[in-house]
């Protein structure tokens, strides 16, 4: 086995700092490059679930990170008016959870002993004839490493030079996002749909609440010069509590396009491979980007640790990751499809079905992504 190599990860979000900390004990010299000036993320919810959770109770942070966050036990789905289409109590092996993005980064970040180098943006990679790479960063530093893992997002530039499928695809429809202390408590997350629109709300922390909103309309469209507050007025306003006090009483919103990318395999070039959205970018109506991305920087870590840096250990990555990430990039897209559904009939009977359907036969639908154990994989 080959220690002491050194193994560049370019971008400091969840999958770079996974697979970091996966690593760790492993012998393998790991340097995180981040593009931004300092590691941090948005101010926005994010959930945490099972199939997530047992790569952090491996490397002992579940506990912390559960302590951080608000415990998803109950999930309804609504009509705009708020009349409960279903409800759902999940009953999982390990807990799910909903946390600032912020303090689920902070608790990677501050468990992470890996060498940290914010302000490197990667600009090009090059294959050395050894199987080196050679790394040059924007702010003018090159340094040769034994291998370089792309966790640098969905724009991965290193997607380009490994698999070159061009910019994301757009599919239709923006989503605003915000977090909100609160006066009330709602106790549940919950989906609720409209016609071309619908809102999301996830609790975290001590009445504190995660929430996001859709709108079919066209790639980046300013608010301007109406303004996102009286936009989300306009649109979401006469919806059922608590709504438009959430929106109102956020301070900061942001605004997103949806985008991923068709599932495509070849994610290793010589000793260059990607992980997280630069691998298999997905639309977020299962809520399993990040989670995936957790599960894939376990699989090649343990991958790399059995076979070294070397191709059998990237193809192995690939086959046990790629078929799953398909299967979710895909379902969370046909999701989007009925979510987003404007037509007033399509829209009532989608909310009819909804109704009809035992809430435990649409769990176990699902349960086969949140509740997977990436730890008990045979690598
Ligand atoms: C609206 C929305 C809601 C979501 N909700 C959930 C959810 O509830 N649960 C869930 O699991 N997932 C969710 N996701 C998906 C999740 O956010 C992503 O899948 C996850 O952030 C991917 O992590 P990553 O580390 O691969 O990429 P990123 O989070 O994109 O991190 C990439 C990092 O690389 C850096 N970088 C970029 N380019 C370079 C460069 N050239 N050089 C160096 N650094 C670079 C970036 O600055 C960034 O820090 C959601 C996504 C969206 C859009």
């Amino acid at each position: 086995m080959e220690k002491n190599k050194k193994i560049a990860v370019i971008g400091g979000g969840i999958a770079g700092l996974t697979f970091a900390l996966c690593m760790e004990e492993s012998g393998f010299e790991c340097h995180v490059f981040e593009k931004n000036p300092e590691f941090g993320e948005l101010g926005a919810a994010i959930s945490v679930f099972p199939n997530a959770m047992f790569v952090f109770r491996e490397l002992g942070l579940m506990d912390e990170l559960v302590a951080a966050g608000g415990l998803l036990t109950q999930a309804y789905l609504k009509s705009s008016s708020g009349k409960v289409l279903s409800k759902a109590q999940p009953k999982y092996v390990l807990p799910a959870i909903c946390i600032h993005r912020a303090d689920f980064h902070g608790i990677l970040r501050k468990h992470c002993r890996a060498i940290m180098n914010a302000g490197h943006s990667l600009e090009k990679a090059e294959p050395l004839p050894n199987g080196q790479i050679g790394v040059t960063f924007a702010n003018g530093k090159t340094e040769v490493f034994d291998a370089v893992i792309g966790a640098e997002g969905i724009h991965s530039p290193l997607r380009e030079l490994i698999i070159g499928d061009g910019k994301p695809i757009f599919r239709g429809y923006n989503i605003w996002r915000g977090v909100c202390d609160s006066s009330f408590d709602v106790g549940y997350a919950s989906e609720t749909y409209g016609l071309g629109k619908r809102v999301g709300i996830v609790p975290i922390k001590e009445a504190k609440y995660g929430w996001w909103a859709t709108f079919n309309e066209e790639f980046m469209k300013d608010d301007s010069p109406e303004g996102t507050d009286k936009k989300l007025s306009r649109l979401f306003g006469d919806w059922h509590h608590p709504i438009p006090e959430l929106m109102r009483n956020s301070k900061q919103i942001i605004k997103n396009s949806l985008i991923d990318r068709k599932p495509k395999r070849g994610w290793s070039l010589g000793n260059m491979v990607l992980i997280g959205d630069a691998a298999h970018p997905t639309t977020p109506n299962l809520g399993q980007g990040g989670c995936m991305a957790v599960e894939g920087a376990y699989i090649l870590s343990e991958c790399i640790k059995k076979y070294g840096l070397s191709k059998i250990a990237y193809d192995r990555y690939e086959s046990l990751h790629f078929p799953r990430t398909k299967s979710i990039n895909e379902t969370s897209l046909r999701m989007g499809v009925v979510g987003q559904l404007e037509n007033r009939v399509q829209g009532f009977l989608r909310n009819r079905l909804i109704a009809l359907m035992p809430s435990s036969v649409s769990m176990k639908l699902i349960d086969k992504f949140f509740s997977y154990d990436v730890t008990s994989l045979r690598i």
